[in-house]
This record gives C-alpha cells, structure tokens and sequence, in this order.
C-alpha cells in the first residue's frame, strides 16, 4: 500500500499515518516527492483496506501495490535513485566503467592494473580479494591482504574501490575499505547477508543469481531496502540457459525491464556474461547502447598468467579502445561524458 498525501499536508497528519501504520504493526516508510510525500508500508501479508488510510487527515489517496517487491519497484519512488561511489554518480544519465582484475593477486599486479584502466578512463577499480570459487582447490583469494592492497592502490590512482564481499564473517573488513560492496551471484539469496549489508550505510552492488528471475532479483534488493539501505546498484552479468555457446547468456532485455520496473540504477558485466575475451567489448558496446548505468569489465596485463578468469579479461589496450567506443555509444544517445562527477 503506498498512501499519497496533500500537498498541504501538515506534520501532524503525517504522524497520524505513521502512527497507524504502526499500530497495525506494519513498517511506514516515508518517501519525499516533487511535490508532496508518500509513506510506503510494508511487512503486510494480505491486502489492506485503502479506508483505513484515506479517512486520515492530510491524505489524498492510498494505493494498493500489487507487486510483491515494493521499495526497489517505481510505485513507491518515481525518481531514479542515484547512488553516489567515491565523488561519482552510478544511475541517471550517466554510465559509469568499473574495471580491474578478476583478483588481486598481489600489490604489483594491482596498482600497475589500477593505473593502466585509470589511464584508459576507468571510474572504479575492482578486484577480488575474497573469491567464489566453484573448486576449493582453487584459488580463494588474498583475503584482508588484498583488500589492503586494493586500499593502496586506491591511495595511489584515487579510483574507488569495488571488491567482493563473500560472507558475514568477514562484512566488517570489507566494509571498512571499500567503497562499493559487491555481493556476488551466488549470494543473491543469501538473506543473512543482506540484511546485515541492508544495516550498513555503504553503497551495494547486488549482482543477479546464476539463475534469478527479475522478480526474485528485485526481492533480494528489498531485503537491503526494508532494512534501511537505499544505495543499490544491480549487475546483469548474464544467467544460466540451455546456451552452451557462451559461460552464462547475457540477459540484456533485463536492463530495459529493470528500468521499467524499478527505480535502481543497473549495470553490465559482460565478463563473467561471456565468459571469452572476444565477446566482452561487443557485450560491453550494447550494454551501453541498449541504456545501462554502466560497466563493470575484468583487465589484466598478463592473462595467460591470471590466477583466475584469464580467457575473459581484456588486455588494458583493448579496454582503452572499448572506452573510446563506449564514450562514443552514449555521447550519440545524448548521455553526454562518461561519467558524471557527483556534486560534493
Ligand atoms: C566477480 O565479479 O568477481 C564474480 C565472481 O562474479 P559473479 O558473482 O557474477 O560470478
Ligand atoms: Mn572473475
């Protein structure tokens, strides 16, 4: 139920609703419009009766919403939300270009990385310190030594950071150096850690599941959005199909559907999509041409020597070339620069 008040409202009529809200021992959310506000309600199982809310003071209607994500779906906010990374802005008009290793590997191959697509126009640096890996016997990561290089490497270029974080356990240490917290595809529906993630005042990158629905994708940002965090950035980075052709099939009408649907700004990976290095830039050309927020690409200076995602990282060549097609793609559908920096 989204309850819509008058523009002339007075403070003491949006109590009564919040007050209400409360007593039925549902959750209000308050949503500030151009013109007036709304007070979205959550934590119903059943419909509720619209009465009760529109013979309150100061209330102009009471929508039911039939959806079963609420916060994350454009009912409840008109607006698009901007999520603001390190002086940047992911959402809007603006396409933004994170790249980086698949993992930190040590503080050489980082920083000279980092500086490589900070030179080719990257925005954002990421790099995994904490892997999923499908074999244990692969590599894992450097754990808190690679979110310290990733630290370092930050100190040196001024990128943001953008790293993984695997698990509850090791949330605090994630949270406290990077600036965008990506929780992988195989977390999606690891509730636990998003509502802990949803608690945190931190920028989150929810990536979809191997095999998530746009619904159930929409439902895993509700849990960081019923908990009071709003700075949600999505990643298509494709799903598990009948497809054998490709790693994962790249799922680009989400981004359209998304954008329909919901307020939340959405982003590409056409690495982890594709899977090969020769389909990354042509993936990555279409992310930014079929309207999304941005890119998130694996680099790497050496990939025959990668601990990990070698066949699918761009050199920092290619990734210069794919930049300056990219920068071309959104400057014809009049999104102007790459980026725009946030106003601080
Ligand atoms: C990654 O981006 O490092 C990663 C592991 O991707 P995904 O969770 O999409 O497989
Ligand atoms: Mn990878």
């Amino acid at each position: 139920m989204l309850i819509l008040m008058n523009p002339d409202h007075s403070k003491d009529d949006l109590e009564g609703v919040l007050e209400k809200v409360r007593a039925l021992k549902l959750k209000p959310h308050v949503i500030p419009g151009a013109t007036s506000v709304a007070v979205g309600i959550t934590g119903n199982s059943g419909a509720l009766d619209p009465r009760e809310f529109t013979m309150l003071p100061g209330v102009r209607d009471a929508v039911p919403v039939t959806k079963s994500y609420k916060l994350s779906g454009r009912d409840f906010k008109h607006g698009d939300t901007i999520v603001k990374v390190g002086g940047y802005e992911i959402g809007g008009n603006g396409f933004i270009a994170i790249a980086g290793p698949c993992a930190v590997e040590s503080e050489e191959q980082t920083i000279r990385i980092a500086k490589a697509v900070k030179a080719a126009g990257a925005h954002m640096l990421r790099g995994g310190a904490f892997k999923p890996r499908t074999s244990p016997y692969a590599f894992q990561g450097l754990g808190l030594e690679g979110i310290k290089i990733l630290a370092k490497a930050k100190k040196e270029t001024g990128l943001p950071i953008v790293t993984e974080v695997l698990d509850q356990r090791t949330l605090d240490q994630v949270a406290e150096y990077a600036d965008l917290l990506q929780v992988g595809a195989r977390n999606m529906q690891n509730f636990a850690l998003l509502k802990d993630l949803g608690r945190l005042k931190k920028p989150v990158m929810l990536k979809r599941g191997l095999s998530a629905t746009l619904d159930e994708w929409l439902m895993s940002a509700e849990y960081l959005l019923s908990e009071g965090n709003g700075q949600i950035v999505l990643c298509e980075r494709g799903v598990r199909t009948f497809s054998d052709h490709a790693r994962n099939t790249l799922d680009l009408t989400v981004v359209p559907a998304v954008k329909e649907l919901s307020h939340l700004p959405i982003i590409v990976d056409p690495s982890h999509a594709t899977g090969v290095r020769s389909r990354v830039a042509p993936m990555a050309r279409a992310a930014a041409a079929c309207g999304a927020h941005g890119i998130m690409v694996e680099v790497h200076d050496d990939p025959k020597r990668a601990l990990c995602d070698g066949a699918q990282a761009l050199s920092p060549e290619d990734f210069s070339s794919l930049m300056t097609d990219v920068n071309k793609i959104t400057t014809a559908l009049g999104r102007g620069p790459a980026a725009t920096r946030a106003k601080k």
